[in-house]
């Protein structure tokens, strides 16, 4: 097999100025981090090299390899450390500004405290806007399988959190035997908080997942890989702008979709969806923004204005009030 396209440091399209928007925090946990961390907490990770917990064929195999990682951050430490990295990396892929999710339900699981993730996360985030440029927001991701109840316990706690930094609530994770429809009462009450939503569907489970979330009133539709598979939804999605955060190398990885040459990115582009281009795990798939940007370029011979109005899409699509929006639009252009 060729090697994946990787975008080199001076790639253009490396240093064309980014915004993402389907990023997980722990999806940006570096390998020797996560050895690092499991040595000083006594954690076993059940390989001897911790690049090889990056492997996988299935959503299923995916999501164990998050449980993993997610198991050795404890401390506030360790998810400042985390929050650190993920801005010092995402810089060296261009980005700028990030709506990134977290997924206390995999923490809390292990018995860490809500406070102590946050706390770890929020001066983590200060530390990296600092030191390497990027701002970064938080989406509260909730773990859908394990239903509406402790979604709803999450969002309780979401109540008092700062809203300068925490802006939305999403929900992660597999979608075979899930009815979609459960979730309505966490999209409407979140709105109601002043929280955007989001949520991923149409990735390993149908378009009609998608139908469901847009019937909910969702303002973002995370992957929406299977849009196209319905033509009156499709319809819907573009007239009302609801934009989509697509993440095609990621659906390639875990074989929802067969190549990046098969993936629907540009016919949902070309059918007037609001699509834009994120990375989703960049360490688990061991590629970045700026390596995304390179390969769709590539593989769809995409040349820089086209990629340039994709990265604009994130800008339109992204929670920034319009006042934000013009400000980075002013930024970017001046970079
Ligand atoms: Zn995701």
């Amino acid at each position: 097999m060729p090697e994946p396209l990787m975008a080199a440091p001076d790639s253009p399209l490396r240093l064309l100025p980014k915004v993402e928007l389907h990023c997980h925090v722990e999806g940006t946990a570096r390998a020797a981090t996560v050895a690092e961390l499991a040595a000083k907490h006594g954690i076993p990770l059940g390989v001897d090299d911790p690049d090889d917990l990056y492997t996988y064929e299935s959503l299923a195999d995916f999501l164990n390899a998050f449980g993993t990682v997610c198991s050795v951050f404890l401390e506030p430490a360790d998810f400042h450390r985390l929050a650190y990295e993920a801005a010092e990396d995402a810089a060296a892929a261009g980005t700028r500004y990030r709506e990134m999710f977290f997924s206390p339900g995999f923490h809390l699981d292990r018995g860490v405290p809500f406070h102590r993730m946050w706390e770890g996360l929020v001066s983590g985030i200060a530390d990296g806007e600092t030191d390497h440029g990027v701002r970064t927001r938080l989406i509260l991701d909730v773990d859908k399988p394990k239903g509406i109840g402790p979604a709803m316990a999450l969002l309780e706690v979401a109540r008092s959190l700062d809203r300068d930094l925490l802006i939305g609530v999403g929900g992660d994770s597999t979608e075979q035997g899930l009815d979609h429809h459960m979730f309505e009462p966490l999209i409407a009450e979140a709105q109601q908080l002043g929280l955007k939503t989001c949520f991923h569907c149409g990735e390993d489970g149908p378009a009609e997942n998608i139908a469901i979330m847009v019937e909910a009133g969702i303002d973002r539709i995370d992957h929406g890989t299977r849009l196209l598979d319905l033509p009156d939804l499709t319809k819907r999605v573009v007239d009302e702008r609801i934009p989509l955060t697509s993440c095609p190398g990621s659906n390639v990885e875990i074989g929802v979709v067969e190549s990046l040459e098969a993936h629907p990115f540009v016919d949902q582009r070309a059918a007037g969806a609001l699509v834009t281009l994120n990375s989703d795990d960049p360490t688990f798939f061991r590629y970045d923004l700026a390596d995304e940007y390179e390969r769709m370029s590539a593989t769809f011979d995409l040349d820089m204005a086209e990629m340039v109005a994709i990265r604009d899409n994130a800008i339109e699509a992204s929670w920034l009030d319009e006042t934000d929006k013009a400000a980075l639009r002013a930024e970017f252009a001046a970079s």
